[in-house]
């Protein structure tokens, strides 16, 4: 009987469930490694120190006194053609897009000639431009949509502009900036790799980089902080070659690699 009552006070208690991996605490109190123990990883290196509120203020103030009234390169005459420009933009540099773009803005610079224009006309324009049978057809929906839904014109919310299609996060950015002088801020590779490597506003993704970059510019710099940062990482902070000499925030980029 005694036997009985004791097997049941310890199936319900201390015993603890064979496990394959030996718990933390037991290893940190080993004395010695098991001989098949794996090798240690590689350590990260660690992260770099924020910027503080007074380095980013530094930076913006730096990049504004060297271009207070920076431009996107992206030719446009109204915020339809923004808009038709940075879809047909994806994947395209800004250069080739402007090439293709002089001439088809000439004859629709609204949805309505570009609808009088037609699809088949429209690929002949663009057609030095990758993706170019696919953002044919989007643009001639999306010129079709702003004539059905929003009377003609480019709707002014994020929502709005991402219902049309070809038409993304990141298109809704530029042209909310661009066109109505909205405090967005449109990530390219450029600005996710400017975020980054400095350490300004690090993120896996655009849309992490995008957020953190709100977080931390302050209101003052927000018109323009998106083509300050495009600008940088085209012209100065390079991919394959940084141009650290000649950068204006050397002192302030937390990029191990730098070159100064
Ligand atoms: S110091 Fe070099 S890596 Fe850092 S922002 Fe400037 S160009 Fe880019």
């Amino acid at each position: 009987m005694a036997k009985i009552i004791r097997a049941k006070r310890v199936k319900k208690s201390r015993v603890q469930p064979l496990s394959k991996k030996p718990a933390k605490a037991a290893v940190q109190k080993s004395a010695g490694k098991p001989a098949n123990a794996p090798k240690p990883v590689a350590k990260k290196s660690p992260k770099p120190k924020p910027w503080t509120p007074a380095e980013v203020h530094e930076a913006f103030s730096r990049f504004r006194n060297a271009n207070p009234e920076p431009k996107g390169e992206l030719e446009h005459l109204n915020p339809y053609t923004l808009l038709v420009a940075v879809v047909l933009s994806a994947q395209a540099t800004d250069a080739g897009v402007n090439r293709a773009t002089r001439a088809l803005f000439a004859v629709a610079d609204t949805p309505q000639k570009m609808l009088a224009l037609g699809e088949d006309s429209l690929r002949d324009y663009i057609k030095t431009i990758g993706l170019y049978r696919n953002k044919a057809k989007n643009v001639i929906a999306l010129s079709a949509k702003l004539i059905a839904e929003f009377g003609g014109e480019v709707p002014r919310t994020r929502a709005e502009i991402e219902s049309l299609p070809g038409a993304g996060r990141k298109t809704a950015n530029v042209v909310l900036n661009m066109a109505y002088g909205e405090h967005t801020m449109a990530v390219d590779t450029h600005v996710f790799r400017v975020g980054n490597r400095t350490g300004l506003a690090p993120g896996n993704n655009p849309l992490e980089v995008e957020l953190a970059l709100e977080k931390v510019i302050p209101s003052e710099f927000m018109l323009h902080a998106h083509h300050w940062l495009i600008l940088h990482g085209r012209y100065t902070c390079l991919a394959r070659k940084p141009r650290c000499d000649v950068c204006l925030i050397n002192d302030l980029c937390r990029w191990p690699e730098k070159t100064v």
